[in-house]
């Protein structure tokens, strides 16, 4: 996990104060989705069923965007995947209904508010959105959890790492392939553990060949002693390094002063 860099504001596509049938559609949307679970016959079991609108908070511009910002990346484990899915657009607060912890039942309703809010929204891969987050979203506070009355999302403490938010680097080290939490308050670890990126087996069979390749160049650049290493194979590890570079955390985690060091004493060797 790095560091995202949202584009902002949203794209215009959907700015509610635009005047296209698709931004209209956005705001009205959402406005439909609050009376629709702020009516006064709250019935949860036939609000569970209210159905959000994919192809509003995942229109093609707002897809691509997200795909472009994360450098076709998914936001949480860091791999490429549009070679076999196109990915989903996740809810970081989810939309539908939350869970505390994994064995709680379906909280509902969810975040509906924010089903169409460019600030809540992601590229993750269908492993970790699907599979691994899902409705999950855990608060260090759950006392504070926003409710549909004060909807108060800045009182809220997440466990969960919001990769665009906040730094994941501050939180999560690699040791070789293998992700460990840091702060001192276990976001790190829980985020690791709930989304399970230190277990997974083909995750870190990916993740151990790429450190492999990289250890490997390195290993071969300082053996070249005061001859000049091959240029591509400096580019290659410095780019390794790039928010661009699937696995770019653990790369860095692992290999980035050594890395710096040789970019250095090749440009200074080739001054
Ligand atoms: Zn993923």
């Amino acid at each position: 996990m790095i560091k995202i860099n949202k584009t902002q504001p949203a794209p215009r596509y959907l700015i509610h104060t635009g005047t296209s049938r698709e931004e209209d559609k956005c705001y009205s949307e959402t406005q439909a989705a609050c009376i629709y679970f702020e009516s006064e016959n709250d019935d949860s079991n036939k609000k569970s069923e209210y159905k959000f609108d994919s192809n509003i908070y995942g229109n093609r511009i707002w897809r691509s965007q997200l795909l472009e910002d994360q450098h076709n990346k998914c936001c949480f484990c860091e791999s490429r995947f549009l070679h076999v899915s196109a990915g989903d657009v996740e809810h970081f607060r989810p939309k539908g209904g939350y869970k505390q912890s994994v064995s709680d039942s379906l909280q509902k309703p969810g975040y509906y508010w924010l089903a169409y809010e460019w600030d809540n929204l992601l590229i993750a891969c269908e492993n970790c959105n699907r599979i691994e987050k899902k409705n999950l979203f855990p608060l260090l506070n759950p006392e504070n959890r926003a409710t549909k009355e004060n909807k108060d999302i800045d009182a809220e403490r997440p466990i969960f790492i919001n990769p665009w938010k906040e730094d994941p680097e501050n939180f999560i080290e690699f040791h070789c392939e293998i992700p460990i939490g840091i702060d001192s308050e276990g976001r790190g670890t829980q985020t690791i553990e709930l989304l399970n990126l230190d277990k997974n087996k083909v995750l870190s069979e990916i993740r151990a060949e790429k450190l492999y390749i990289i250890s490997t160049i390195i290993e071969k650049i300082e053996k070249y002693g005061e001859n000049i290493p091959n240029p591509k194979d400096i580019e290659y590890i410095v780019k390794s390094l790039d928010e661009s570079s699937a696995y770019a955390g653990m790369i860095r985690s692992n290999f980035e002063d050594k890395i710096n060091e040789i970019q250095k004493k090749y440009l200074k060797s080739t001054t």
